[in-house]
C-alpha cells in the first residue's frame, strides 16, 4: 500500500481494472501521474492499482462539483425528483449487489457473507431511505410580531467534501453521499487509500442511474488529498469519518474557513453485563461486538464490564467462544473473521498486546494463513481502568474484561474514557435498562443486543467520538441550511 515499487505477487482473484479519478462525469489520471498499489489483505497480493490524487486533482474535482452546483440541474430539481433518482440508484446498486460485495470483500478482507448482508444491505438502504425522505424537505410558515408573511426555506449547503475510512468503504461513504445528494448538494469524495475500489465503481453506477455529471466526483489518494479537500476554499461542508487524531486536523483546517463539519470519529465502547442478564445472549453479543469486521469497527464493544457474580463464568465462556470463531479466507461463506485490512493495522494490535497489560485468556498472537494479515481474537482479563488497552482504541479483535459490583460503578466505568460512540447493557430488569441507558454518555445505546444499525436510526459521537449525526432525518439536516423570508402585507 505504499508507493514503493517493490515486486508484489499478483492476486489470483478476477481482474479488477486499474482505477482512475472520476471528475466531472469522466475518468482521468492524476495530474502528477502517480499510482498506488491496492493489496488484497487475505494474501498480500496486488489486486490492481489506482491513481494517487493530490491537491491538484482535488482542486479539479472541487471545480467540477462547484460548476455542477452553481449551474447544473441537480440543485434545481424538486426534492421529490431528486428522491426519484436516489430510488433509481438504490435499484441499480441492488442489481450490482453481488459484484460490489465481491469487490468490497477482496479490497478490505471482510468475509463475503458480511459484505453481502451488512455492507451492501446498508448501502442500498441509504439510497432507499433518503430517496424516500427527500420529498419531506420543506420549510415552515412562522407567526411573527409584525404584519406580513414569514416562512423558511430549506436549501442545500453547496459542495460537500466527504472523507471516509478504510473499514466500511461503501457504508461510510454512502451515509454521506445519499443524504448530501437528497438535499441537493454536490460531492467530492476522498475514499481511504487502503480500500478505494468500490468508491470508483459506485461513481460509475450512480451516473448510469441518472446522476448528472459533476454531482459526485471521486479522488483516490492518501492523507495529502484528504487535507487538500479539508482546506479547499471551494468546499462548503466537510463530512469526515476516521480517527479522532485525523478528525482534529480536519476540523482545524475547516475551522480556519468557518466551514461546517460532521465528525464521526473513534470509539472505545463498553458493554455492561448485569447479574440478572441472560448470560448466553450477552456472551453472543460480546463476542460479535469485538470480532465483527475483525475488530475494525468504530462501534466495537471492546470493553466488557461484568458483575462480580458472573465474572468467572463469562470469562470462561468468552475464552472458549473466541478460540472457536472461524477465522480465515474471506471468500469462504463460513468465515466469520477475516484478515486485518493491512500490515500496519496488524502491527498496531501487536504493539498493544506487547504492553503486557492484563492476562491473555484467548488469542494474543498473529495467525499464519496464506500470507494474509490475520490476528487471533483476543481476550484480556483483569485489566486496570487506566490501562492503555482500556483507554485507547486498538481497532483490532481485542476485548478487555473488567469486573464491577454496583450499577453506579458500572456506569462510571462505561463512561470512563474520552470517547462516547456507543454503549450496551444486558439486564432483564426493565427499569434498570431505561435508567442506565439514560446515564450512558454515548450516541447510541443497545439493550440486550449490540450493533443494531439502521438508515433511519441516527448515530454519532459524544465527547471525542465526534459531533453531528449520520442516518435518520438528523443525517439529512446535516446537509441543509435554513433561509428565512419575510414579506410585509401592510
Ligand atoms: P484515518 O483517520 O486514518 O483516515 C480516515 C480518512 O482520512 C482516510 O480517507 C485518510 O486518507 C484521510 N486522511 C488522513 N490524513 C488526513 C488529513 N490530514 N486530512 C484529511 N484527511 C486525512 O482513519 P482510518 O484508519 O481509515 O479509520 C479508522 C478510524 O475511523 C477509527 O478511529 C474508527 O473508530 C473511525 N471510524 C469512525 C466511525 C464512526 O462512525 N464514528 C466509523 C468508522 C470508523
Amino acid at each position: 500500500m505504499t508507493q514503493t515499487q517493490e515486486p508484489v505477487r499478483e492476486t489470483s482473484a478476477p481482474a479488477v481494472a486499474p482505477g482512475r479519478l472520476y471528475i466531472g462525469g469522466g475518468w482521468r489520471d492524476a495530474v502528477a501521474g502517480r499510482r498506488r498499489d491496492v493489496i488484497n489483505p487475505a494474501n498480500g497480493t496486488r489486486i490492481t492499482t489506482v491513481a494517487e490524487g493530490d491537491a491538484a486533482d482535488i482542486n479539479a474535482a472541487v471545480i467540477a462539483a462547484r460548476v455542477a452546483f452553481d449551474e447544473g440541474p441537480w440543485p434545481r430539481l424538486s426534492a421529490r425528483e431528486r428522491g426519484d433518482v436516489l430510488l433509481k440508484i438504490a435499484a441499480t446498486l441492488q442489481e450490482h449487489r453481488e459484484e460490489l460485495a465481491q469487490l468490497e470483500s477482496i479490497d478490505t478482507g471482510k468475509p463475503i457473507t458480511f459484505a453481502r448482508m451488512v455492507d451492501l444491505g446498508d448501502t442500498v438502504d441509504h439510497f432507499t431511505y433518503y430517496g424516500g425522505l427527500a420529498g419531506t424537505v420543506e420549510g415552515a410558515t412562522r407567526s411573527i410580531r409584525r404584519p406580513g408573511f414569514a416562512y423558511t426555506l430549506r436549501e442545500p449547503i453547496g459542495v460537500v467534501g466527504a472523507i471516509s475510512p478504510f473499514n466500511f468503504p461503501l457504508i461510510l461513504s454512502t451515509s454521506k453521499i445519499a443524504p448530501a445528494l437528497a438535499a441537493g448538494n454536490t460531492v467530492v469524495h476522498k475514499p481511504a487509500e487502503d480500500t478505494p475500489l468500490t468508491a470508483l465503481r459506485l461513481a460509475e453506477l450512480l451516473t448510469e442511474a441518472g446522476l448528472p455529471d459533476g454531482v459526485l466526483n471521486v479522488v483516490t489518494g492518501g492523507g495529502a488529498a484528504g487535507a487538500a479537500l479539508a482546506e479547499h476554499p471551494g468546499v462548503d461542508k466537510i463530512a469526515f469519518t476516521g480517527s479522532t487524531a485525523t478528525g482534529a486536523k480536519v476540523a482545524t483546517a475547516a475551522a480556519a474557513r468557518v466551514t461546517p463539519t460532521t465528525m464521526e470519529l473513534g470509539g472505545k465502547s463498553a458493554q455492561i453485563i448485569f447479574a440478572d442478564a441472560d448470560v448466553a445472549r450477552a456472551i453472543e453479543a460480546a463476542v460479535g461486538g469485538f470480532v465483527f469486521n475483525t475488530g475494525q469497527f468504530c462501534m466495537g464493544g471492546t470493553r466488557l464490564l461484568v458483575h462480580r457474580d458472573l465474572y468467572d463464568t463469562v470469562l470462561g465462556a468468552l475464552a472458549e467462544a473466541a478460540t472457536h470463531v472461524p477465522v480465515g479466507d474471506p471468500r469462504q461463506e463460513s468465515t466469520v473473521v477475516g484478515p486485518m485490512a493491512g500490515p500496519h493495522h496488524l502491527e498496531n494490535v501487536e504493539r498493544y498486546i506487547a504492553l503486557g497489560e492484563g492476562r491473555v485468556v484467548a488469542g494474543g498472537h498473529r495467525l499464519d494463513i496464506d500470507g494474509g494479515y490475520y490476528y487471533a481474537p483476543t481476550v484480556l482479563a483483569d485489566v486496570a481502568d487506566d490501562a492503555r488497552v482500556v483507554q485507547e482504541e486498538i481497532f483490532g479483535p481485542v476485548l478487555t474484561v473488567q469486573r464491577f459490583d454496583t450499577e453506579d460503578e458500572a456506569v462510571a466505568m462505561a463512561n470512563g474514557t474520552p470517547y462516547g460512540l456507543a454503549a450496551g447493557l444486558h439486564t432483564n430488569d426493565v427499569a434498570r435498562a431505561h435508567r442506565v441507558a439514560a446515564k450512558l454518555r454515548a450516541g447510541i445505546v443497545w439493550v440486550n443486543s449490540w450493533a443494531v444499525l439502521d438508515a433511519a436510526l441516527p448515530f454519532g459521537g459524544y465527547g471525542r467520538s465526534g459531533h453531528g449525526r449520520e442516518n435518520g432525518p438528523e443525517g439529512l439536516d446535516e446537509y441543509l441550511q435554513t433561509k428565512s423570508v419575510y414579506l410585509p402585507t401592510d
